[in-house]
């Protein structure tokens, strides 16, 4: 067996283990072996980290635009110049397979660095008016000051850069909390960006959400929240909060329905949903999974033969081969919560199409029996009330729900406490206005999916979270009035 690496955090520019030396191990889900050890960080972590972005803020936030735009620039650099490792990292920590963490992942975060770097100067624009011939009023844009990125296992590397950049952008220091199931991709980030970053400018504390991460959000020194998890988690911090008010963004859980009607290219609906938005993707692992499938009649058995059809041929094993198309569960506990639905699912009575099987029998290869596989899993249902329709589950598990009318179809999709996102398979120009515009959702993906753009807002509405992240959501603007 390989090497177990032991990662630190990064604080005021240093590599630092957790005071007291405590440590969590980081288990690779595909085979449910221990790989690497990180940092179990302390209350004295947070403090620690809090003071050494404060100490950071004063010079980092004084920078003209230009020259933070440059060392952005040198960040999304490491991104490209690293990307082999940081793909492998990723897929090895967090199940993730590697034809999407190199294809998708990686490159789409080198990206990202190097579109923030170019709104640096958003950052610093205020706005005139002219309110008489003796006085004016104007506003100038600040950086909030420390701001927390709290971020969830299921796609590190992602969710890392979303918050840091832009963050970074505005002037802000930045002290990120991985979570503790994937954390090792972020700790490896803080080893190469210390070359580039000032010291204090990114820090990095690894640990449990209940103890450092709560001591973090409590902080006094903490200027703004950015998270993304659960809304479980969302309630806590809010609550936890309080004594110290603070702005929140809140990215949070989904269930977003993918309506396909009966004028839609079929072909490229069953390939889109089965691959882009459930299933392949991330094993259904992801926040605006398309987990709920809502099908117009006159074209359901079709839809449904289809979507089988493509199932079938998904593979699983190494995640590491480009061959492998569905990786594991990210960890033992998300697999136990995953494979309970399926019992939920047949419990409540929605009808099984696919799947249904988790364990060491879905894949062939010896190596990977410990690790967490379950089937991509289809049920059907006419009841949209049922627990696996409104409960976030978070892997490969689908519902098929049969629709008449355009308008049926908004209300079951409406019918959720989530609000994250849409799809919805149509060629109808106006059919694809009239959805957007009435889907309770912050993102609608018509004829597509998944396609998260850097500069387009991707912000919930309901239990899904308020706020997203951006340059301009990193900065406050305070207003002045000058009579002469
Ligand atoms: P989670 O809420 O359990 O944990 C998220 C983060 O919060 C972790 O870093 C965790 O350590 C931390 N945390 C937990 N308790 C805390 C506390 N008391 N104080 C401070 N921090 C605390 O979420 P998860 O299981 O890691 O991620 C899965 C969830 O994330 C799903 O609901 C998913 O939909 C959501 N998600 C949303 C988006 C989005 O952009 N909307 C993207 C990815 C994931």
């Amino acid at each position: 067996m390989a090497e177990v690496r032991e990662y630190s955090n990064l604080i005021g520019g240093e590599l630092r283990p957790a005071t007291g030396g405590g440590t969590l191990d980081s288990v690779n889900p595909a085979t449910g072996e221990v790989w690497a050890k990180i940092p179990r960080s302390t209350a004295q972590d947070a403090a620690d980290a809090v003071a050494a972005a404060r100490k950071a803020l004063p010079r980092w936030s004084a920078l003209p635009a230009a020259a933070r735009a440059h060392v952005l620039r040198k960040v999304a650099d490491v991104f490209a110049q690293n990307a082999k490792e940081l793909a492998e990292i990723e897929t090895t920590d967090n199940g993730r397979i590697i034809s999407e963490t190199a294809k998708r992942d990686v490159p789409g975060m080198t990206y990202l660095w190097h579109m923030a770097a170019a709104e640096c100067g958003a950052a610093v624009e205020g706005k005139s008016v002219i309110l008489g011939p003796k006085s004016m009023g104007f506003t100038r844009r600040e950086p909030y000051g420390v701001v927390l990125g709290i971020i969830p296992w299921n796609s590190p590397i992602s969710t890392f850069s979303a918050k840091a950049a832009y963050a970074l952008a505005a002037g802000n220091t930045v002290i990120m909390k991985p979570a503790e199931q994937a954390t090792v991709s972020t700790l490896r980030l803080g080893e190469l960006l210390r070359e580039v970053l000032p010291p204090g400018t990114l820090n990095i504390v690894s640990g449990l959400g209940e103890e450092v991460g709560d001591a973090l959000v409590r902080d006094r020194g903490i200027n703004k929240i950015t998270m993304t998890g659960s809304t479980e988690t969302a309630k806590i911090i809010t609550r936890a909060s309080t004594d110290a008010l603070k702005p929140m963004d809140f990215e949070l859980g989904g269930k977003a329905p993918n309506i396909v009607f009966a004028d839609a290219d079929l072909d490229a609906a069953a390939e889109g949903i089965t691959t882009m938005s459930i299933f392949t993707a991330n094993a259904g692992q992801v926040c605006v999974a398309g987990s709920r499938i809502l099908i117009q009649r006159p074209i359901y058995d079709e839809m449904i033969e289809r979507m089988t059809a493509i199932a079938k041929n998904i593979k699983m094993g190494d995640p590491l081969s480009l061959e492998t198309t569905m990786g594991p569960i990210a960890s033992r506990e998300q697999y136990e919560r995953v494979t309970s639905y399926l019992e939920i699912g047949v419990k409540e009575g929605a009808e099984l199409v696919f799947g249904g099987r988790f364990g060491a029998e879905l894949v062939d290869d010896e190596a990977y029996a410990g690790g967490y596989w379950v089937e991509p899993t289809l049920f059907a249902t006419t009841d949209n009330s049922l627990r696996v329709c409104q409960e976030e589950i978070f892997g490969p598990v689908a519902v098929a729900i049969p629709f008449d009318t355009e308008e049926e179809a908004v209300a079951i999709a409406n019918d959720s406490t989530y609000g994250l996102a849409a799809g919805v398979w149509t060629t109808d120009l106006g059919r694809s206005q009239r959805m957007f515009r009435d889907l309770q959702v912050g993102y609608v993906w018509v004829n597509t999916y998944r396609k998260i753009v850097p500069g387009l807002p991707f912000e919930g509405m309901k239990d899904s979270g308020y706020g997203h992240d951006s340059v301009l959501a990193n900065t406050r603007e305070r207003s002045c009035v000058i009579e002469h």
